[in-house]
């Protein structure tokens, strides 16, 4: 009988302990209407107002719809058994993982350390920072936690979009929290956005994340949605839906491509080895032939699986649809879902499915035709499954070339890659 662990990797499965709730109404957010596919029975009030940790914890939380003890325990036991390697990343995601309280993690913690037999075990937590507590900072910095936190660059930027369920801005509660962590010495990394507001001033945004939240890791996610009505109340396209409009706050191609040359031409002269942009250690993976840290441009998917707040198993963070589904923890092992034909058919699916355009284009090492979700446009020849932002792309790797070149040449030779900052190409 042929083994269930075939891979020598880790086996990625980020937790939604609160599933698709969230305490604020980001203009843009794919997930919050994924309450709509999986309704929790007493799901928030629709003005969300009273949505918070206190709240949640008050009466029975399953009947509440967010991760039962019992589930965590038992998600927490089968994901580190079924882990052959000596590394366990939990990572603790949502909608807003902080509405489940401190004391949910804590015992998180506790049963981390039962069921780990040595094992080391780390954590990633990533929210919008607005239940950050003291308490909450002395506990990621006492376990050693990773925070990702949502900021999309200056007040006028940030409080675009993201607002809180009264339609109120929410960065001066954002930077607030983030200013906590660097207190308390607590690790984190800024997960923004690029849309079509905060890309019209690139520079204004990382320079506000750089020099005035001292902001070491930046993951910069274009947003793209297309809109949709279905029957169901949702309002947002699914990839194979067609002739959608895109959505008022997507980040158009051109933006895209200019939005991360300009930030390029800022972090190349000064910031290399000091400042880490996911885009641009992943494009200088790509030009090593490495794999990148990132899915999106990795060759293939289907490498970190998402769980819902009842033990559901999806694909994806991007596919949580019923037909991504892989099955729930409760009854089928995680090795069989991650491991199985309907997860392997999701992950080549990437690579497959690439329109001659890319499989021919000289980016394609470093870009891998970027997320299948983003791939509802036709090429010149009418061949479909062009990524939307693929124009940007060329934009970027066209103008990046040069230095991912010599940062490549450096690399090769023993030298660090921040020997370019002082090149003249
Ligand atoms: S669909 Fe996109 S986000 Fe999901 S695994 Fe593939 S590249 Fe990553
Ligand atoms: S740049 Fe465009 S054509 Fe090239 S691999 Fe990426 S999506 Fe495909």
């Amino acid at each position: 009988m042929s083994t269930v662990y075939p891979f020598a990797r880790p086996l990625y499965v980020m937790a939604k302990p609160a599933g698709a709730r969230c305490n604020l109404r980001c203009q843009y957010c794919y997930y919050l209407e994924k309450q709509h596919l999986a309704p929790c029975p007493d799901s928030f009030p629709e003005e969300g107002l009273s949505a918070s940790p206190e709240s949640l914890s008050r009466g029975g939380e399953a009947a509440r719809g967010t991760m039962t003890p019992k589930l965590l325990e038992e998600y927490i036991r089968s994901y580190i058994e079924v882990q052959q390697m000596p590394d366990v990343l939990f990572t603790w995601h949502g909608g807003e993982p902080m509405l489940k309280p401190l004391s949910f993690y804590q015992q998180a913690v506790r049963l981390q350390r039962f069921y780990g037999r040595g094992k080391h075990i780390s954590n990633s937590i990533q929210t919008n920072g607005i239940y950050l507590t003291p308490e909450w900072c002395q506990f990621l910095h006492d376990e050693g936690w990773l925070v990702g936190i949502s900021i999309d660059g200056t007040q006028e930027q940030h409080d675009a979009y993201r607002l809180d369920a009264q339609g109120h801005g929410t960065w001066q509660r954002v930077t607030d929290s983030i200013r906590m962590l660097n207190e308390y010495q607590v690790e984190w990394n800024a997960m923004a956005t690029a849309n079509h507001h905060n890309a019209q001033d690139p520079l204004a945004f990382y320079r506000f994340l750089r020099d005035e939240l001292h902001c070491k890791y930046v993951q910069i996610s274009p947003v793209v949605e297309r809109i949709k009505q279905h029957s169901d109340g949702r309002h947002l396209a699914q990839l194979f839906d067609e002739d959608c409009p895109i959505a008022p706050f997507s980040i158009r191609p051109e933006e895209w491509g200019r939005f991360m040359c300009t930030i390029f031409d800022e972090w190349v002269k000064r910031d290399v080895g000091e400042v880490f942009v996911q885009l641009f250690d992943a494009t200088l993976a790509g030009w090593m032939g490495v794999e990148p840290g990132v899915c999106v441009y990795a060759a293939e998917c289907g490498h970190a699986a998402v769980m819902e707040h009842n033990g559901d198993v999806y694909s994806c963070d991007h596919f949580v649809f019923p037909e991504y589904k892989l099955g729930n923890i409760r009854t089928h092992g995680l090795p069989q879902m991650l491991y199985g034909t309907k997860q392997n058919r999701f992950s080549r699916l990437k690579k497959e499915a690439l329109p001659r355009q890319c499989r021919e284009c000289p980016w394609l090492k470093a870009c891998h035709g970027e997320c299948p979700r983003l791939r509802f446009l036709k090429t010149a020849d009418g061949e479909p499954g062009l990524n939307y932002l693929c124009a940007g792309y060329r934009i970027f790797f066209q103008h990046v070339a040069p230095y991912m070149d010599y940062m490549r040449r450096e690399l090769l030779a023993g030298r660090p890659a921040s020997g370019v900052m002082r090149a003249h190409l």
